[in-house]
């Protein structure tokens, strides 16, 4: 072989099983065949693969695997939460349809909703979710999905999951259940009767701030049409950020459960403090935890400014969810497209501070919001 040929196939690898412990990255674009009756084999649904587009085993073990977390028959991945989230819309939705969404669902989500899908022709009605009676007054001829959190944010209003299911079932409509904040852990909507659930597994899934990622998972038939828009749509996740993710979900019950646990205290001393006016933390999610976040709105004595600037190694981080215990600043960042009429509407103003609670030591935690709160009132 000459330099030049040798150079390109020197690292042809073998295909015997190498039995590595942890996945293999198949850091490939497409794969290849040596036969042409292989190759006839792919399109024959033989479950091999043909181009990581359409399909890769990383990203296909991230699917099975919160599949199988939330007791789904089936899951598929993509390259962000909202690209799961719209997948999961378009696999119930078609032009001329309508949707049903709780008023206070993620500003990403919202923003699908209200603008993306309404441009084509997918009108969609925001009702407050805690009265049944806004929920069946918004269900008109035709509404094809009711959409809701689990956990909602930054106020942490615990979704009644089971009423949901049982307007869906009673209307023939299908439900749809954003699990992000309370992870399968706590809740397994899917098992309550919820068609589709679905993560932003850049948050707890992954767990460590370094990812991009979504899953969504639910009824065969609506899955593998989500996977057709995923495809086609070109919003598959690369192998990378699949094997990461799935790297993370091997963690998911050990941090959930501390960082809930932390969460928890944190709460209740904060409920003590004079620097906080309110704290909105649920309560009751599952016997297993309340969820690792954390909001409350500072008194009116403190300063916000300095709060922020006093919180030492608990850094403002406008996302949540990593094993670090951070702040976000809702009015300036998940929530600053809001009306005004919006944000008094919803409760947001510059004293409120959304606080995603890490794995630290809970009494270290404690230790430095109390101190970033005596300075804010100094
Ligand atoms: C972050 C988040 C999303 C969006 O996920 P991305 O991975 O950023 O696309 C959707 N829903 C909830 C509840 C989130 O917290």
């Amino acid at each position: 072989m000459d330099f030049f040929t040798k150079s390109v196939h020197s690292s042809l690898k073998s295909r015997e099983a190498i039995k590595s412990k942890s996945t293999p990255i198949y850091q490939t674009s497409v794969f290849s065949f040596d036969s042409l009756e292989e190759l006839e084999g792919f399109y024959d649904g033989d479950s091999s693969y043909l181009y990581t587009r359409t399909g890769n085993p990383n990203t296909d073990e991230l699917g099975m695997a919160v599949a199988k977390l939330e007791e789904a028959p089936a899951g598929v991945a993509s390259s962000s939460g909202l690209s799961a989230i719209l997948a999961g819309f378009l696999s119930v939705v078609k032009s001329g349809d309508h949707i049903v969404a709780a008023d206070d669902v993620y500003g990403g989500t919202f923003h699908i909703l209200n603008h993306e899908l309404k441009e084509l022709g997918i009108e969609t009605t925001f009702v407050s979710f805690e009265h049944e009676e806004e929920i069946r007054s918004a269900i008109k001829e035709n509404t094809k999905l009711l959409f809701s959190e689990s956990i909602s944010n930054p106020f942490l209003r615990v979704e009644n999951i089971q009423a949901l299911v049982k307007i869906g079932q009673e209307k023939g409509i299908k439900t749809m259940i954003d699990n992000t904040f309370a992870t399968p852990l706590l809740l397994q909507p899917y098992k309550e009767g919820v068609n589709l659930v679905v993560h932003s597994a850049t948050k707890y899934l992954g767990g460590h701030s370094d990812v991009s990622s979504g899953v969504l998972t639910g009824d065969e038939d609506l899955v593998q049409k989500a996977r057709g828009k995923i495809v086609n749509l070109g919003s598959n996740l690369s192998p990378f950020e699949a094997w990461l993710t799935c790297r993370g979900i091997k963690t998911l019950a050990l941090r959930m459960e501390r960082q809930s646990h932390n969460a928890e205290r944190l709460a209740s001393a904060l409920k003590e403090h004079r620097g906080i006016q309110t704290v909105y933390y649920p309560e009751a999610v599952s016997p297993k935890g309340k969820g690792a976040v954390v909001t409350v709105e500072l008194s009116g004595s403190a300063d916000h400014h300095r709060f922020f600037k006093s919180l030492g190694w608990v850094k403002i981080v406008p996302s949540l969810a990593g094993v670090e215990t951070t702040v976000s600043y809702p009015l300036g960042t998940s929530h600053r497209a809001l009306s005004p009429e919006a944000l008094e509407k919803l409760g947001i103003n510059e004293r409120v501070v959304r606080i995603s609670v890490g794995i630290e030591d809970s009494e270290d935690i404690i230790h430095q919001f109390e101190t970033a709160l005596e300075q804010s009132m100094s």
